[in-house]
Order: structure tokens, then C-alpha cells, then sequence
């Protein structure tokens, strides 16, 4: 039986150490927080959304943004069924709510921490905490352990890198897994932030601020080339634009290829089209004929967006709705269905969810998560290059990845 090491007791690290243990190896964990799961404790907001009860593997499957087919080797070793089970199993209760998003009943992550906390004494692996690893040990193209930031070496037959992503790094996922996999040879897909509020170009966002838009459609373009669209919930913030629609569609950003800007179109009224929105503006128009514009679109938006969508309709707000034409009219209507925002970028790795790019996986057996170049060095979680929409996709690849490495050290 094998010296396992896994550097980081997040998510991944400690279901690997579960896995590892139970078949058998000697499993030490080092973490270099006081605590085991600090990012994990955060997640859907301290409720934890571990996995989606979503019954298509197929459909699950398509939730993954980048590199999907990586995937599917370690999740039909490990799947949405099989974390709810296993967590089950250890005493947690769960629940799904909307959308498939599967929760610990007593909403609390805490409980999916101290679960996995429990199973790893119970299988007698040795938890180090404080303490933080500073490289791999490899000795003439050999992987020989770790060694810690104080220069003490540790021996191991297998390393497990799950030290996650660059995002949030207050949580402790500060890259240094990217630097870990360069050490032996490996390729880093430039990591950038994904699941992140967008910054625009519009300095009008600012009089918007705080205004939520419920039941909006939003399409990303650069140029002519649709990068995303999607129907939901967004957020106006006083630097851009944000929540679960914006998050999603931030996802889908690095599929751009080429320097055209990006632009972000907003269907305010997507369940009319555009002939029926004029002819409910015709209607609005016809009851307020005397008024000024400015007091004669009161029902069409919420207050907040009325003085911005009279800007953007290039009609003077004090003009007499009687007077306004059939032109100004229709283009009043397009500029509903098609608000325009130039995104400036993204917010930065302190506010994004998770972070697209790392470890190639090409360098990586997708059944084994072992390196294809270092034997015996295996990566698991988000410090590779694979992640997926929220809803409980991104855990869901570090369970089922440190799954797999655990059951093949
Ligand atoms: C605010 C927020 C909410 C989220 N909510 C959800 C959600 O509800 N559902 C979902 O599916 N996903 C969610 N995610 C994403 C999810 O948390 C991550 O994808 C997941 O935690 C990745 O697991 P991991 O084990 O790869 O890395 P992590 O959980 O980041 O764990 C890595 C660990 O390695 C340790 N480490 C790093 N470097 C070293 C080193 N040199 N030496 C020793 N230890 C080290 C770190 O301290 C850390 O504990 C959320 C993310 C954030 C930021």
C-alpha cells in the first residue's frame, strides 16, 4: 500500500483522503489554513449546493463550460447520485430545491465539513493543518513528496495536488497548485475568473444601482459572433452588471476570439415581440397622448430604469406623447428589446466563483486524474482546467475527479 500525500483540504482533498484511506494507503493531508474547507464553508452563500439532482447524465454534462469530455471518465466513477448517497451515508441529510440544486437539509455547510472531517478520523488520516506547501519533491525526473515552506521534506509514493483555484484566495486557493504542476513539466491554460460580475463601459450602470431585472433575455456578441444567451436574473451594480444571469454568461467570455468589443444586449420584454411590444406602447401612448414621455411610460419599466431608457430612446422627455412619431416610436420599442452595454471586463479573482483555465488536462488521465508526465503526481478539482455554471456543477467536478484518484493511487 502506498504514502499518499494530498496538498489542500478543500473539497476535493478531503474526499480524495476518504477514497485513498478506504482502499487501503497511508493518506496525509496538508492544509495550510487553521481549518479544513474554508472555501467549502462558503459556498451557496454557507448552504452549500453540493451537487445537482439533475437525473440526465447528459444534461448534467453540458453544464460544464470548458472541457466537458474530461469529465466523464471520473463521473461515471463518481456521479451526482453517488456524493448524494455517499453524503447521505454519513449521517447528512439532504434536500433539492430549484433548479436541481441538492442542499444539506439543515442549510448549513458546515455539516458537509464536519461530515467529511468525521470519515477522515474514522479512517485514520492524518490531518496537518498550518501547514502550507511550498513545492513538489521530484529528484531527477521522480516524484519523491513535498516539501513544506519551512524546507522539511516529506516522502511520498503518490502526491495529490487539490489545492484549487486562484479565485477567492482569502479562502486559501492562492494558485499555488499552477506553480506545483510547472515544477513537473505541466502546461497552464492561462487561469482567468469565471461565475464574475462584468464591468461596463456605460457609466449610466451607476444610476441603476441596486436594480434587480427579473425575467430578462440577455445575448452576448462579439461582433456578429453570439458568445451566450440566457434568460434570468440580473443586477445592476454601480460598476457593471452581476447575478446569476451575468455570472453565467461571464462563463462563456474566453470563447472570444478575436478584438471586437463585447457587447451585451438586454431584452427587457422578452415575452413580447417586438410587434407586440409597440402595439402595448401604442396602446400606453394612445391613453397618454397629453402627457410628457417622461410621465407617460410610468408602466413599462420599473422607476429606477425609466429616465435611462427616455436617454437611450433619443426622444426629449418632455416631449407631448401625441407628437412623438412612428419612428421614434419603433425604435423606442428596439432599444426595449435590445439594451445595449459594452463590457469593459471582468471583475477580478477576489469576486469570481471559480477559475477557468489551469492544469491541461490533456497532460492528465481522465480516469486516474494521474500526470501523464510525473508517475506517481495526480491533480484533482478546480486547479484544473475544467469548470461549469453554478448550481452544484463545480463541486460536483471535484468530488467526482478526487473520487477517481483515490480510487487509483
Ligand atoms: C463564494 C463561493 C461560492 C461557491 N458556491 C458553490 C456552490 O454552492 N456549489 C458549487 O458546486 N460550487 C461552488 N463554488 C465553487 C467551489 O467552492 C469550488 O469549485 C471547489 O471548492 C473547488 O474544490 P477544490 O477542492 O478543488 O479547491 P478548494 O475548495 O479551493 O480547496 C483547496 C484547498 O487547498 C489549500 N491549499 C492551497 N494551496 C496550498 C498549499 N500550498 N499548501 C497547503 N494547502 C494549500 C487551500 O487552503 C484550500 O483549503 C463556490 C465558490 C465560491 C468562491
Amino acid at each position: 500500500m502506498a504514502k499518499v500525500v494530498v496538498i489542500g483540504g478543500g473539497a476535493g482533498g478531503m474526499l480524495c483522503g476518504i477514497i485513498a484511506a478506504r482502499h487501503g494507503h497511508t493518506v496525509s493531508i496538508y492544509e495550510k489554513n487553521d481549518k479544513l474547507g474554508r472555501k467549502l464553508f462558503i459556498t451557496g452563500k454557507g448552504r452549500c449546493n453540493l451537487t445537482n439532482a439533475s437525473e440526465n447524465p447528459e444534461e448534467f454534462l453540458d453544464q460544464m463550460t470548458s472541457n466537458k469530455k474530461f469529465l466523464y471518465r471520473s463521473f461515471y466513477q463518481f456521479s451526482n447520485q453517488d456524493v448524494m448517497d455517499f453524503f447521505v451515508e454519513l449521517g447528512v441529510p439532504l434536500k433539492t430545491e430549484r433548479g436541481g440544486r441538492v442542499f444539506p437539509v439543515s442549510d448549513r455547510a458546515g455539516d458537509i465539513i464536519g461530515a467529511l472531517e468525521k470519515e477522515l478520523i474514522r479512517q485514520k488520516v492524518s490531518i496537518y493543518r498550518n501547514r502550507e506547501v511550498r513545492s513538489l519533491w521530484i529528484e531527477e525526473e521522480y516524484l519523491k513528496g513535498i516539501v513544506l515552506k519551512d524546507g522539511k521534506k516529506k516522502g511520498a509514493d503518490r502526491v495529490v495536488v487539490a489545492t484549487g483555484g486562484i479565485s477567492y484566495p482569502a479562502t486559501g486557493s492562492t494558485g499555488d497548485g499552477y506553480q506545483f504542476a510547472m515544477e513537473a513539466g505541466h502546461k497552464i491554460i492561462s487561469p482567468s475568473p469565471a461565475l464574475v460580475p462584468l464591468e461596463t463601459k456605460e457609466e449610466f450602470v451607476k444610476e441603476l444601482q441596486g436594480l434587480s431585472l427579473k425575467n430578462v433575455r440577455i445575448t452576448v456578441k462579439e461582433g456578429k459572433k453570439e458568445l451566450y444567451k440566457g434568460f434570468g436574473e440580473m443586477l445592476f451594480t454601480h460598476y457593471g452588471i452581476s447575478g446569476p444571469l451575468v455570472l453565467s454568461a461571464s462563463s462563456f467570455l474566453t470563447k472570444r476570439k478575436g478584438k471586437a468589443p463585447i457587447k451585451i444586449l438586454i431584452d427587457l420584454k422578452p415575452a413580447l415581440t417586438l410587434e407586440q411590444l409597440d402595439a402595448r406602447i401604442q396602446r400606453d401612448f394612445k391613453k397618454n397622448g397629453k402627457k410628457q414621455f417622461k410621465n407617460g411610460v410610468m408602466e413599462l419599466f420599473p422607476s429606477k430604469l425609466i429616465p435611462i431608457m427616455i436617454k437611450l430612446s433619443g426622444i426629449e422627455s418632455e416631449r407631448k406623447i401625441c407628437n412623438i412619431t412612428r419612428e421614434q416610436r419603433l425604435h423606442f420599442a428596439r432599444e426595449i428589446k435590445n439594451m445595449t452595454l459594452e463590457i469593459k471586463g471582468t471583475r477580478g479573482f477576489q469576486e469570481a466563483i471559480v477559475t477557468k483555465g489551469g492544469v491541461c488536462v490533456k497532460e492528465i488521465n481522465p480516469s486516474t486524474m494521474e500526470s501523464k508526465l510525473v508517475k506517481g503526481l495526480y491533480f484533482i478539482g478546480e486547479v484544473l482546467d475544467i469548470d461549469a455554471l453554478t448550481g452544484g456543477y463545480n463541486l460536483q467536478i471535484a468530488w467526482s475527479s478526487a473520487f477517481a484518484a483515490g480510487s487509483h493511487l
